[in-house]
């Protein structure tokens, strides 16, 4: 009977494992013809200054829009896309499209710093800073009106010759940020090292920031850190009037999260950022 069932779950268990082969493989097949097939869309969250409530840039968030499965989240593709180096196609198709948006938001006369998120992989691969180069200047789009966001994780590991390449960024006009802080093992002082403007507090951090005093303490500590480095802080993921509150506060810079807008498509982005947020969130704050 014992053997029976240990063979019953094995089997089960080697059905599980293939089935999960297959659908890998499935997604990376799906995911290989994606740019081709003009499958990638980007929508676009507003971050506001803590000050005057004004708009100061967009971070720009990857969609795939897929044919059986609908619109996915990066959370659903992003991982096997860097397992598999596709982000480094995927990333180009994004980076592209950034330059061109920023460009085409400029002839609107919504001029906006906008931010995109990087892999590792991206910045593994050579080519990386001279195509995102040509494409900034393809398209027309000034560099200071860029930003890149890379995870503290990967911040506290690269090497020499890409801190290199992002200082080179920087001097175009560029600013960097350091995305997701507060989830990784980070040497700070290695931040010292790494020519950074910004710091985003991670979701984690901020969350608990209008109920617990212990939370509060440390996103203050963290913030005076930020400034103490010389960096602007920003706060992701907020998505209370009483977290809003409290950021503001203790002296938070930048905010971002559903509580002042979601991500948005194009249209809606440039509807909202015309139609003067900056009163509406002074007059509630
Ligand atoms: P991230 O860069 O930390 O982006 C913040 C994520 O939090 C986004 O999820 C955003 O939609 C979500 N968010 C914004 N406000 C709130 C809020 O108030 N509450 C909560 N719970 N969530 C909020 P999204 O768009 O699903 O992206 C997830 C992650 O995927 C991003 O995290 C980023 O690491 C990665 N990602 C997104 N776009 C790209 C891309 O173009 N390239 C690369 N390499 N990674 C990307
Ligand atoms: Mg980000
Ligand atoms: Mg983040
Ligand atoms: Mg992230």
């Amino acid at each position: 009977h014992a053997k029976a069932s240990g063979r019953g779950r094995a089997e089960h268990f080697t059905e599980r494992l293939a089935t999960e082969i297959a659908e890998r493989a499935q997604l990376e097949s799906d995911l290989r013809g994606a740019v081709e097939r003009d499958q990638f869309t980007l929508v676009y969250q507003p971050q506001i200054s803590a000050t005057d409530g004004r708009i100061v840039a967009a971070e720009a968030l990857l969609r795939w829009q897929h044919p059986d499965r609908g619109l996915c989240l990066p959370g659903t593709f992003i991982g096997r896309a860097e397992e598999t180096g596709l982000i480094v196609e995927i990333g180009e198709w994004v980076v592209e499209s950034v330059a061109k948006t920023i460009a085409r938001w400029g002839a609107l006369g919504v001029e906006q710093r906008m931010a995109v998120n990087i892999s590792p992989r991206q910045l593994d691969h050579a080519a990386f800073f001279r195509r995102l180069r040509d494409a900034m200047q393809m398209a027309g789009a000034p560099a200071r009106l860029l930003e890149l966001e890379i995870t503290e994780t990967l911040a506290m590991h690269c090497s020499s010759e890409v801190v290199d390449a992002i200082a080179a960024l920087r001097n175009d006009g560029a600013s960097i940020a350091i995305d997701d802080f507060g989830t990784g093992y980070s040497n700070l002082a290695r931040l010292r090292d790494l020519p950074v403007d910004r710091v985003k507090l991670d979701r984690s951090l901020i969350e608990h920031v209008a109920t617990q005093a212990e939370a509060r303490t440390i996103a203050q500590a963290v913030i005076g850190l930020i400034h103490g480095l010389g960096c602007e802080a920003v706060a992701e993921g907020i998505e209370t009037p009483a977290q809003l509150d409290v950021l503001r506060v203790i002296g938070c810079d930048v905010l971002q999260g559903y509580v002042i807008a979601q991500p948005m498509v194009e249209a809606e982005f440039i509807a909202w950022a015309r139609s003067a947020p900056g009163e509406e969130i002074r007059a509630a704050g």
